[in-house]
């Protein structure tokens, strides 16, 4: 079956069309600055890359234009829509309502819609991208991707915060954790590159990006995360602030003169490895800079490595243990410089990164010194495999 994946942001929309028996890409594309003008860059399998500047006043005309260009003659991969047999949808917060993947139902809908509250930025954008594909592909299943869901088997000494209870009672805030489709995939992958069955192992998944977070997986279940209610919670990331002292939200306010939501927009958008090295949030421009003598590009490396040890740490005790510490995406799989700094906080589980092994980017391998006691992997996250995955199994079912 060819399935379409649409991961859809506010102005953004990402997609992939796999073939699932074969699990090749057929094309794959990214359509930006919706609704404001908009930009197609389209990646067909074995043929050119296109790049247009189209006007995409909305997600339906974006969804529109991805159609035109999978069908079209030159550019296309598929002769008609028909060939599309579901489409997988990417959807942020599912919150206790989707433990796991779901056919998109006028009800499930309805119950995604409910999740809103939760993640006023992504929902939102996803149900866009929802309906924009239900009202061009009426009769194509749709199936939703939660990236919440992975994580709904953490017990709740993980997932409760030190507050009243009747928060989580009556608003529903406690941990959710994100990138439940990475975690998840790495995770099994690391046994399957091993040879072993993911129920025998620990494993503790690094997923370094943009935003980052790291995920306890016992025997194959999300035991703890580092993100909680919302992704702005665990290590600092390339602008969000990661976890700080809640009173530094107010302190800030009266020095700086801010709201409440300006302050939460600087924690969002001007923090993290961005805010402290005055550079960058873009981690080859920080390793190149700290190479280059930048003290703050080092600092702001050293900060990020050494919170990613510290939930390393964290998790190793919340499982009693741990078999394997794989990094995951952009930064993880890339940057062996912060990888080997991480390394460092890693001598009290008898790792050591072996710095040969480590120069590997992009690709399944052990990382680690051969007499190391615990594993260090890199393992490529691929999330929109996942989705499609996931959307044939659903229907399947
Ligand atoms: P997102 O969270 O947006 O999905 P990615 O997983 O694509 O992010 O990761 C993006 C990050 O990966 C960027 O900060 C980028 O600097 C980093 N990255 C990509 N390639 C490299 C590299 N070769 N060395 C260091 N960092 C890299």
């Amino acid at each position: 079956m060819k399935v379409l994946v649409i991961n859809c942001g506010s102005s953004s929309l990402k997609y992939q069309l796999i073939n699932s028996e074969t699990e090749e890409v057929l094309a794959k594309g990214l359509c930006e600055r919706i609704g404001i003008d908009g930009r197609l860059t389209h990646k067909p399998e074995g043929k050119e890359t296109v790049e247009m500047e189209h006007p995409m006043p909305n997600h339906t005309e974006a969804v529109s234009l991805v159609l035109a260009q999978l069908t079209d003659e030159k550019n296309g991969v598929i002769t008609s829509l028909d060939e599309i047999g579901a489409v997988g949808h990417r959807v942020v917060h599912g919150g206790e309502k989707f433990a796991s993947s779901t056919l998109l139902t006028d009800e499930v809908i309805a119950k995604i819609e409910e999740c809103n509250d939760l993640a006023p930025l992504h929902n939102p954008a996803n149900l866009i991208g929802i309906n924009a594909c239900k009202e061009l592909m009426p009769n194509t299943p749709m199936v939703g991707v939660f990236d919440t869901a992975f994580h709904q088997t953490m017990p709740e000494e993980a997932y409760l915060y030190g507050l009243p209870y009747e928060y989580y009672e009556k608003y529903g805030v406690r941990r959710y954790g994100f990138h439940g489709t990475s975690h998840s995939y790495v995770s099994k992958k690391a046994a399957e590159v091993l040879g072993k069955n993911p129920e025998d192992l620990r494993v503790i998944v690094c997923h370094l990006g943009n935003g980052s977070s790291i995920c306890a997986v016992n025997r194959g279940k999300s035991v703890d995360t580092s993100m909680g209610l919302t992704p702005l919670e665990g290590v600092p990331m390339g602008t969000r602030s990661g976890s700080i002292d809640p009173a530094i939200v107010d302190f800030i306010a009266e020095k700086e003169n801010l709201s409440l939501s300006e302050v939460m927009n600087v924690l969002n958008k001007k923090s993290g490895v961005q805010g402290l090295s005055q550079l960058s949030s873009d981690f080859r421009d920080l390793t190149d800079g700290s190479n280059n003598g930048n003290e703050l590009a080092t600092k702001a490396l050293k900060v990020f490595a050494y919170n990613v040890g510290k939930y390393i740490g964290a998790y190793t005790a919340a499982m009693g243990g741990v078999d394997v510490v794989a990094f995951t995406a952009g930064v993880g799989e890339n940057a062996s410089q912060v990888r080997e700094m991480i390394g460092t906080y890693l001598e009290f589980l008898g790792t050591k990164i072996d710095p040969e092994k480590n120069q590997v980017r992009g690709r399944e391998a052990v990382i680690s010194t051969d007499d190391s006691k615990v594993l260090a992997m890199v393992i490529p996250t691929n999330e929109e495999l996942v989705i499609a995955r996931d959307t044939v199994e659903i229907l399947s079912k």
